[in-house]
C-alpha cells in the first residue's frame, strides 16, 4: 500500500472515482446528455382478489401455541385444526394461549394499460 485508497470492487482508486462522477455530476447539471441506457416502462392495472380459480392454492386453518410456537397441521377447516389444541396441551399444560393461522391465496388479475 502507498496510501492511496483503492476502491474495493473495479480497481480505481477512490481520486479517480471522485473524479469521474464529478464530470458526470457537472453533465448532469449543466443538462448535457450523457450515454445512458433508456428504458420504455408501461403501466397497467391490476385487481388484486381471492383466488377461486380452480387451480388455486387450497384455504388452509392452521392452530400455533402462542407460548412457544409450535403448530398443528394445515387442515381444510377451522374444527379439524382446534384438535391439535388439547393433543399440545396434554404435552404441554402450561401452554394456554393459541393462535388461529388462516392461509388464502389471492391472485392479481391484469387490467387494462395505462
Ligand atoms: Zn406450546
Amino acid at each position: 500500500m502507498n496510501g492511496t485508497p483503492t476502491a474495493p470492487d473495479d480497481g480505481d482508486t477512490i481520486a479517480e472515482r471522485v473524479a469521474r462522477l464529478s464530470l458526470a455530476v457537472r453533465d448532469h447539471l449543466e443538462g448535457r446528455p450523457r450515454s445512458v441506457p433508456r428504458a420504455v416502462y408501461r403501466f397497467r392495472e391490476y385487481r388484486v382478489e381471492a383466488d377461486g380459480e380452480p387451480d388455486a392454492e387450497p384455504v388452509t386453518f392452521t392452530m400455533s401455541c402462542a407460548v412457544c410456537g409450535a403448530s398443528g397441521p394445515a387442515e381444510a377447516d377451522t374444527s379439524t385444526a382446534a384438535r391439535w389444541i388439547p393433543v399440545h396441551l396434554k404435552q404441554e399444560p402450561e401452554h394456554l394461549t393459541y393462535r388461529e393461522q388462516i392461509t388464502r391465496p389471492y391472485r392479481a388479475v391484469p387490467g387494462s394499460w395505462l
